[in-house]
Protein backbone atom coordinates (compact mmCIF):
# COMPACT_ATOMS: atom_id res chain seq x y z
CA UNK A 1 0.00 0.00 0.00
CA UNK A 2 2.82 2.31 0.67
CA UNK A 3 4.89 1.66 -2.80
CA UNK A 4 1.21 2.04 -4.50
CA UNK A 5 0.91 5.26 -2.93
CA UNK A 6 4.75 6.21 -3.45
CA UNK A 7 4.16 5.25 -7.08
CA UNK A 8 0.60 6.98 -7.92
CA UNK A 9 2.71 10.44 -6.07
CA UNK A 10 4.81 10.13 -8.66
CA UNK A 11 2.96 9.48 -11.95
CA UNK A 12 1.71 13.02 -13.61
CA UNK A 13 -1.80 13.62 -15.91
CA UNK A 14 -0.82 15.49 -18.57
CA UNK A 15 -4.22 16.22 -20.50
CA UNK A 16 -5.03 16.64 -24.15
CA UNK A 17 -1.52 14.08 -24.85
CA UNK A 18 -0.85 13.01 -27.38
CA UNK A 19 -4.67 14.14 -28.63
CA UNK A 20 -6.87 16.49 -27.15
CA UNK A 21 -9.59 14.71 -24.22
CA UNK A 22 -6.49 12.02 -23.71
CA UNK A 23 -4.91 12.75 -20.35
CA UNK A 24 -1.95 10.88 -20.90
CA UNK A 25 -0.18 9.25 -17.40
CA UNK A 26 3.54 10.38 -17.55
CA UNK A 27 5.90 8.25 -15.61
CA UNK A 28 9.26 10.60 -16.18
CA UNK A 29 8.60 12.02 -12.24
CA UNK A 30 9.09 8.44 -11.13
CA UNK A 31 11.37 7.34 -13.27
CA UNK A 32 13.35 11.17 -11.96
CA UNK A 33 13.05 9.85 -8.27
CA UNK A 34 15.52 7.32 -7.14
CA UNK A 35 13.46 6.04 -4.08
CA UNK A 36 10.52 5.81 -6.44
CA UNK A 37 12.12 4.31 -9.30
CA UNK A 38 14.56 2.00 -6.93
CA UNK A 39 11.24 0.70 -5.23
CA UNK A 40 9.84 -0.13 -8.48
CA UNK A 41 12.41 -1.68 -9.99
CA UNK A 42 12.69 -3.86 -7.16
CA UNK A 43 8.90 -4.81 -7.05
CA UNK A 44 9.50 -5.83 -10.70
CA UNK A 45 12.19 -8.05 -10.12
CA UNK A 46 10.42 -9.57 -6.84
CA UNK A 47 7.38 -10.55 -9.49
CA UNK A 48 9.98 -11.71 -11.23
CA UNK A 49 11.25 -13.97 -8.82
CA UNK A 50 7.96 -15.09 -7.44
CA UNK A 51 6.13 -16.20 -11.14
CA UNK A 52 9.87 -18.04 -11.04
CA UNK A 53 10.52 -16.21 -14.55
CA UNK A 54 13.68 -17.75 -16.64
CA UNK A 55 13.50 -14.36 -18.56
CA UNK A 56 12.24 -10.47 -18.79
CA UNK A 57 10.92 -9.27 -21.71
CA UNK A 58 10.22 -5.25 -22.05
CA UNK A 59 8.08 -3.82 -24.61
CA UNK A 60 9.24 -0.63 -26.80
CA UNK A 61 9.87 1.83 -25.58
CA UNK A 62 9.35 2.72 -21.92
CA UNK A 63 8.71 -0.75 -21.21
CA UNK A 64 12.55 -1.02 -21.48
CA UNK A 65 13.17 1.39 -19.24
CA UNK A 66 11.13 -0.34 -16.47
CA UNK A 67 11.91 -4.10 -17.48
CA UNK A 68 16.08 -3.98 -18.22
CA UNK A 69 16.91 -2.81 -14.64
CA UNK A 70 14.04 -5.29 -12.80
CA UNK A 71 15.75 -8.40 -15.07
CA UNK A 72 19.55 -7.00 -13.94
CA UNK A 73 18.24 -7.26 -10.55
CA UNK A 74 16.63 -10.47 -10.62
CA UNK A 75 19.48 -11.84 -11.78
CA UNK A 76 18.04 -12.74 -15.21
CA UNK A 77 18.61 -11.98 -19.22
CA UNK A 78 16.36 -8.94 -20.72
CA UNK A 79 14.85 -9.14 -23.70
CA UNK A 80 13.03 -6.47 -26.14
CA UNK A 81 9.94 -6.56 -28.32
CA UNK A 82 10.71 -4.22 -30.70
CA UNK A 83 8.50 -2.23 -33.08
CA UNK A 84 9.29 -3.46 -36.63
CA UNK A 85 12.71 -2.88 -38.56
CA UNK A 86 14.78 -2.71 -35.55
CA UNK A 87 15.83 -5.90 -34.61
CA UNK A 88 18.69 -7.34 -36.57
CA UNK A 89 18.53 -10.65 -36.94
CA UNK A 90 15.88 -13.25 -37.82
CA UNK A 91 12.50 -12.31 -35.97
CA UNK A 92 9.17 -13.10 -35.75
CA UNK A 93 6.63 -10.41 -36.14
CA UNK A 94 3.34 -9.58 -34.79
CA UNK A 95 0.24 -7.23 -36.23
CA UNK A 96 -2.78 -5.52 -34.37
CA UNK A 97 -4.84 -3.21 -34.78
CA UNK A 98 -4.41 0.43 -33.31
CA UNK A 99 -6.91 3.13 -33.43
CA UNK A 100 -6.11 3.71 -36.88
CA UNK A 101 -4.54 1.52 -39.05
CA UNK A 102 -1.82 -1.48 -37.67
CA UNK A 103 1.20 -2.01 -35.78
CA UNK A 104 3.44 -4.39 -35.81
CA UNK A 105 6.41 -5.65 -33.30
CA UNK A 106 9.12 -8.47 -33.49
CA UNK A 107 11.27 -10.22 -31.59
CA UNK A 108 14.48 -12.32 -32.22
CA UNK A 109 13.71 -15.75 -33.44
CA UNK A 110 16.53 -16.94 -31.39
CA UNK A 111 15.58 -14.97 -27.92
CA UNK A 112 14.34 -17.57 -25.96
CA UNK A 113 15.38 -21.94 -25.03
CA UNK A 114 12.80 -24.31 -25.32
CA UNK A 115 10.73 -23.91 -22.63
CA UNK A 116 11.98 -20.79 -21.01
CA UNK A 117 9.18 -18.64 -18.85
CA UNK A 118 9.19 -14.78 -19.75
CA UNK A 119 7.28 -12.16 -17.26
CA UNK A 120 6.60 -9.51 -19.48
CA UNK A 121 6.63 -5.46 -18.24
CA UNK A 122 5.16 -2.68 -19.70
CA UNK A 123 4.76 0.88 -18.32
CA UNK A 124 1.16 1.32 -18.97
CA UNK A 125 -1.92 -1.28 -19.77
CA UNK A 126 -4.22 0.98 -21.71
CA UNK A 127 -6.90 -0.97 -24.05
CA UNK A 128 -4.13 -3.90 -23.78
CA UNK A 129 -3.66 -4.28 -27.23
CA UNK A 130 -0.16 -3.81 -27.23
CA UNK A 131 0.10 -6.44 -24.33
CA UNK A 132 -1.91 -8.62 -26.10
CA UNK A 133 -0.43 -8.77 -29.47
CA UNK A 134 2.98 -9.12 -27.44
CA UNK A 135 1.73 -12.44 -25.52
CA UNK A 136 0.47 -13.84 -29.43
CA UNK A 137 4.48 -13.27 -30.56
CA UNK A 138 6.10 -14.92 -27.66
CA UNK A 139 3.89 -17.74 -27.45
CA UNK A 140 4.75 -18.66 -31.14
CA UNK A 141 8.68 -18.42 -30.17
CA UNK A 142 8.28 -21.41 -27.78
CA UNK A 143 8.20 -19.55 -24.47
CA UNK A 144 5.88 -19.64 -21.58
CA UNK A 145 4.26 -16.59 -20.41
CA UNK A 146 5.00 -16.98 -16.79
CA UNK A 147 3.04 -13.18 -16.34
CA UNK A 148 2.35 -9.74 -17.19
CA UNK A 149 3.60 -6.84 -15.11
CA UNK A 150 2.61 -3.17 -15.23
CA UNK A 151 3.23 0.04 -13.41
CA UNK A 152 -0.23 1.33 -14.26
CA UNK A 153 -3.55 -0.70 -15.09
CA UNK A 154 -6.55 2.29 -16.77
CA UNK A 155 -8.93 -0.26 -15.30
CA UNK A 156 -11.78 1.80 -17.45
CA UNK A 157 -10.24 0.72 -20.51
CA UNK A 158 -10.92 -2.81 -20.09
CA UNK A 159 -7.04 -4.00 -20.79
CA UNK A 160 -7.34 -6.78 -18.20
CA UNK A 161 -10.81 -8.53 -19.94
CA UNK A 162 -9.67 -8.19 -23.54
CA UNK A 163 -5.85 -9.73 -22.30
CA UNK A 164 -7.15 -12.88 -20.22
CA UNK A 165 -7.15 -15.41 -23.38
CA UNK A 166 -3.77 -14.68 -24.42
CA UNK A 167 -3.14 -14.64 -20.46
CA UNK A 168 -4.35 -18.38 -20.90
CA UNK A 169 -4.25 -18.38 -16.65
CA UNK A 170 -1.35 -16.45 -16.64
CA UNK A 171 -0.95 -13.84 -13.72
CA UNK A 172 -1.56 -9.89 -14.78
CA UNK A 173 0.13 -7.81 -12.24
CA UNK A 174 -0.61 -3.65 -12.08
CA UNK A 175 1.78 -2.37 -9.23
P1 LIG B 1 -2.65 -0.34 -25.13
O1 LIG B 1 -2.04 -1.12 -26.23
O2 LIG B 1 -2.86 -1.14 -23.88
O3 LIG B 1 -3.86 0.42 -25.55
O4 LIG B 1 -1.62 0.81 -24.77
C1 LIG B 1 -0.51 0.51 -23.99
C2 LIG B 1 0.75 0.99 -24.65
O5 LIG B 1 0.64 2.37 -24.98
C3 LIG B 1 1.91 0.84 -23.71
O6 LIG B 1 3.05 0.43 -24.44
C4 LIG B 1 2.09 2.21 -23.12
O7 LIG B 1 3.44 2.55 -23.01
C5 LIG B 1 1.37 3.16 -24.08
N1 LIG B 1 0.41 4.04 -23.38
C6 LIG B 1 -0.91 4.18 -23.64
N2 LIG B 1 -1.45 5.11 -22.86
C7 LIG B 1 -0.46 5.57 -22.07
C8 LIG B 1 -0.39 6.56 -21.01
O8 LIG B 1 -1.35 7.24 -20.63
N3 LIG B 1 0.82 6.73 -20.43
C9 LIG B 1 1.92 6.02 -20.80
N4 LIG B 1 3.06 6.26 -20.16
N5 LIG B 1 1.89 5.09 -21.79
C10 LIG B 1 0.72 4.88 -22.40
Amino acid sequence: EALRSLLLSRIRDVPDYPKPGVVFKDITPLLADPTAFNALVDALAALAARHGADKVVGLEARGFILAAPAAARAGLGFVPVRKAGKLPGATLAQAYELEYGTAEIEVHQDAFAVGDRVLVIDDVLATGGTAEASLQLLRRTGAQIAGVAVLLELGFLGGRARLGPALGGAPLEAL
